[in-house]
């Protein structure tokens, strides 16, 4: 039987090379794996799955009976549905601990880095085990997304070390330059619907009983924005009647400014401000300095509820 391998719901660029790697690189160790994802791979994952010849993984979203690693999360909240019938032998995550369990020991890979793709990096290192250049090639380019090019707080020494190695199998010289590339084309925004821009990395939280749905999008400059905050305020209004959630937030981050335009729909602003220290004025905030949901946003939000 095969073990299937697969990262969170609204699957990012981690998400998806990470089944792949780690699927790479259980198959090398002699275990049948098999990537799957749970959704469909956002622009910027399409982008680099097509320059460096990938498909996509396949798409699975019940895993009932089957033997599971998870790459890149370890909330139920992100999990299918079925995950409490599934059996998790693994799990290779850089977030905070989640709310998981298992009724058997399991293998963990779990460091406080910026990618699961540089644990995976190390994974390789450890076992010995050769990258394909292309496939280097995609785990440098999840390294500089979730890191946002190192400019992430959530960025260690760790993750430049193996981005710079990834890159050097990949015979990429100016691994920047190709990240800027990349965001780039995560910045165009303007094809998109609302609800499509509100969903593309959007995460759910249970905060003590209290669904948070968490929306991020990164880009170079946020003046794409300025005509779109209603559409994506009645958007946001909607993903939180839908989903009974208690707060829906937006992060508009701006690479290139170092900060986030903060977009609230909650039942109860002060709890954002309170986390914050902020006011909101039409139910916004510029928070500078905050580029990172996992070290920025949950930590000071989880608190309030
Ligand atoms: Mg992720
Ligand atoms: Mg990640
Ligand atoms: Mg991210």
């Amino acid at each position: 039987m095969a073990t299937y391998i697969f990262g969170h719901t609204t699957p990012d660029s981690d998400s998806i090379v990470g089944a792949l790697s780690l699927t790479y690189l259980k198959n090398k160790l002699g275990e049948k794996c098999i990537a799957t994802r749970q959704g469909e791979p956002n622009p910027e994952t399409a982008w680099i799955l097509e320059k460096f010849g990938f498909e996509a993984p396949m798409l699975k979203t019940e895993y009932a009976g089957e033997d599971v690693y998870l790459i890149d999360f370890m909330e139920s909240s992100q999990a299918p549905k079925d995950i409490a019938d599934a059996n998790i032998v693994g799990i290779v995550d850089h977030h905070k601990l989640g709310d998981l369990k298992t009724t058997t020991p399991l293998e963990m890979w779990v460091r406080p880095v910026g990618c699961s793709n540089t644990i995976v990096k190390q994974m390789f290192d450890y076992f010995g085990i050769e990258i394909p250049k292309d496939l280097a090639g995609m785990m440098m380019c999840a390294i500089l997304s979730d890191t946002v090019i190192f400019k992430s707080p959530t960025c260690t020494k760790e993750d430049t070390k193996a981005c710079k190695e990834l890159a050097k199998i990949a015979g990429v010289e100016d691994y920047k330059a190709l990240g800027m590339e990349m965001f780039i084309v995560k910045s165009d925004v303007l094809s998109a619907s609302s609800k499509e821009l509100v969903l593309r990395d959007f995460k759910d939280f249970n905060m003590s009983g209290s669904s948070v749905g968490i929306g991020q999008l990164e880009v170079v400059d946020l003046s794409v924005f300025d005509t779109m905050k209603e559409d994506l305020f009645t958007a946001m209004k909607a993903q939180k009647e839908e989903g009974n959630r208690h707060t829906v937030l937006l992060l508009l981050t701006d690479i290139m400014q170092e900060g986030s335009q903060l977009l609230v729909v909650s039942d109860d602003n002060s709890k954002v401000e309170k986390a914050f220290d902020v006011t909101l004025e039409d139910n916004q905030a510029w928070l500078k300095g905050v580029m990172s949901r996992k070290k920025q946003i949950i930590p000071f939000l989880e608190p309030q509820f």
